[in-house]
């Protein structure tokens, strides 16, 4: 298991004086730890390094009061800066749905909970929302995909468009706008195709669906528990593609997350949710407070 930094803080501080302010030297000891469990839970190196520096300028010279012991002093700078880095400026948790029919477009990896995900908002946006949603898959590769989301659309409760053989994910993309136009849906989502790596081939197809779907958000969905991996798919797709928030899944694994710092530092998108399991109801809104809790462990 892993020690947490308050444990791990507690023991170095032990071993330094209790000064009446935080010394450079304090701070330098106490950030060796952080950074141990910056990088245990996942956070890629040049984040965590950046972060580290950042929180060694904060923390020097801080006064230490009777109340806190230096150890939790440090901790409560990080947990403040973890924050800070999480939530960014304030984006909204909302999706942007108004103007119906508002497209949402759902990239990301084969495998990453893509499909779930589709269906978890939809029946998130129904049931909250009170809002008519239609669900189309595009994933002309794997006939198995396009039928996951019609079983689940009807397990949700929402609708899903006709499966027609032999289109492109282009024509899909507009049947589909056509559909929730006629239809009076207030929310089409389109479930892309994955890869089990990025290749230009998927890549230009979903600039296409992009194109001709245009958007009013694209969520890349990423499996949370892939840490590095996941920061660079994010990068990836963001620069091909242009992503508006992020979705992790698989969150209730045992993962740290540190693949939200890192995401978070490397694109600048938002995380709006984070998936907790497979079941419909397993998606919460992103809360940075909920994340650092869990990083700093
Ligand atoms: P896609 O290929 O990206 O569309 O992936 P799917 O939506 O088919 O999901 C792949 C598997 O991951 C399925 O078995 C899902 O039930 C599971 N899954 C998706 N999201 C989560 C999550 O947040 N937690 C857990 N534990 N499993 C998930």
């Amino acid at each position: 298991m892993f020690e947490s930094l308050s444990e791990r803080l507690g023991g170095v501080f032990d071993r330094l004086t209790k000064a009446g302010a935080l010394t450079e030297a304090d701070v330098i000891t106490a950030l060796r730890e952080v950074r141990v469990a910056l990088l245990e839970a996942d956070v890629s190196l040049p984040v965590a390094r950046d972060f580290i520096k950042r929180v060694q300028d904060k923390a020097t010279g801080v006064a230490v009061t009777k109340s806190i012991t230096p150890g939790q002093m440090v901790v409560k700078i990080v947990h403040d800066e973890l924050i800070r880095v999480l939530a960014g400026d304030g984006e909204p948790d909302a999706l942007k749905i108004d103007n119906p029919p508002a497209t949402i477009l759902m990239v990301g990896l084969q495998g990453s909970g893509k499909t779930t995900t589709t269906a978890k908002l939809a029946k998130r946006l129904k049931d909250r929302n009170g809002k008519r949603v239609l669900l189309a898959s595009l994933d002309t590769n794997r006939p198995a995909a396009m039928e996951q989301l019609a079983i689940l659309a009807a397990q949700v409760g929402v609708d899903s468009l006709p499966i027609v053989k032999g289109e492109s994910a282009v024509q899909i993309a507009k049947r589909a706008k056509t559909q929730a136009n006629l239809g009076g849906y207030d929310v089409l989502f389109l479930d892309t195709a994955g890869r089990l790596h990025i290749d230009e081939v998927l890549m230009d197809e979903v600039q296409a669906v992009r194109d001709i779907a245009a958007p009013r958000e694209t969520l890349l969905v990423v499996d949370g528990l892939t840490g590095q991996d996941a920061v660079n798919v994010a990068a990836e797709f963001d620069g091909k593609v242009g992503i508006s928030g992020v979705v992790l899944t698989r969150m209730d694994g045992d993962g740290r997350g540190g693949a939200a710092l890192s995401m978070r530092a490397i694109t600048g998108k938002p995380i709006r949710f984070v998936g907790l399991g497979e079941k419909m109801d397993a998606l919460e809104t992103f809360e940075a407070e909920r994340v650092a809790g869990r990083i700093l462990g």
